[in-house]
């Protein structure tokens, strides 16, 4: 019997969603995502020894992290690599978005949701603050158009309104740690003894009493010379040494902080996060 018309058409989106599930199950579990810098590395046409050297670990998309929480995944920013980030890791589930901020590399990868928006038929939450939202629906004003687009495609998301105050999100608690990004503030995130703490030069006094006690500090680090808005390496290291956490990661790296060289050099217990690393979560 010869296929119907209908049969030979280019399959709908709805079809060629993957089906909810699809992918892996992080549960109990932070993966990085991405450890590098807003222009990534290797960095478009340099010719350095990180750039040009080869190691897996050197290669870095933009920050991001996905926790396995008890009752789904929470991606943490939707970095421009996200599409890139979440096929490599065989990640085909989002149950939740929470920002940091408002800059580009952490934000303008969002139009990637779409295809978890079809495959889980409701819209994907997203839990920032005002100024996030703001360049959410100013950077993403198509998605939020009232008048139906032909077509559809459109990234389905709602707004959660977050400030400092502890919440619960997906089966687990979560406080938002204040910090500070050159001139303006921005959020980093205890998960139970894991504190995630990217894009910040400096911590405020309210914060460091909620940095006592973990086992793991996540925590930016740009390179080793100053910068107005990234932690270097000496202030990282003072950082990491006050709060004293069994381990301390350090992440938003760019092609100064070549992984082998610049591990070399760190103090037990502090080391440099690569994408694809993943942690358990405690
Ligand atoms: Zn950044
Ligand atoms: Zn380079
Ligand atoms: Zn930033």
């Amino acid at each position: 019997m010869p296929p119907s018309d209908a049969s030979r058409l280019p399959p709908t989106v709805e079809q060629t969603a993957a089906p909810r599930g699809v992918g892996r199950d992080l549960g109990g579990r932070l993966l990085f995502l991405g450890t590098g810098t807003s222009v990534g590395v290797p960095v478009v046409g340099c010719g350095c020894g990180t750039c040009t050297g080869g190691d897996p670990r050197d290669s870095r998309t933009r920050t991001s992290v996905i926790l396995g929480l008890p009752a789904g995944h929470l991606l943490v920013d939707t970095t421009p690599d996200l599409r890139t980030q979440l096929l490599r890791e065989r990640v085909g589930r989002v149950d939740a978005v929470l920002y940091t901020h408002d800059h580009v590399d952490h934000v303008y990868g969002l139009d990637d949701v779409r295809p978890l928006c079809y495959a889980s038929g409701k819209p994907l939450p997203l839990y920032c603050e005002e100024r996030v939202e703001r360049r959410i629906r100013k950077a993403f004003d198509y998605a939020f158009e009232t008048v139906p687009v032909p077509g559809g495609g459109l990234p389905k998301v709602e707004f959660q309104r977050i400030g400092t105050e502890p919440f619960d999100l997906l089966g687990a608690r979560v406080t938002p740690l204040r910090l500070r990004h050159g001139v303006f503030d921005v959020l980093g995130f205890r998960f139970g003894r894991i504190a995630y703490c990217t894009d910040t030069n400096a911590i405020p006094d309210e914060t460091w009493p909620q940095l006592a006690g973990l086992d793991t500090l996540v925590l930016d680090c740009l390179r080793p010379t100053p910068h107005p808005t990234h932690f270097s390496v000496r202030e990282a290291l003072d950082v990491a040494a006050r709060v004293a956490a069994r381990r301390t990661l350090l992440v938003h790296m760019g092609h100064e902080m070549a992984h082998a060289a610049t591990s070399a050099e760190l103090p037990p217990g502090v080391e440099l996060a690569y994408d694809g690393l993943e942690i358990p979560l405690t």
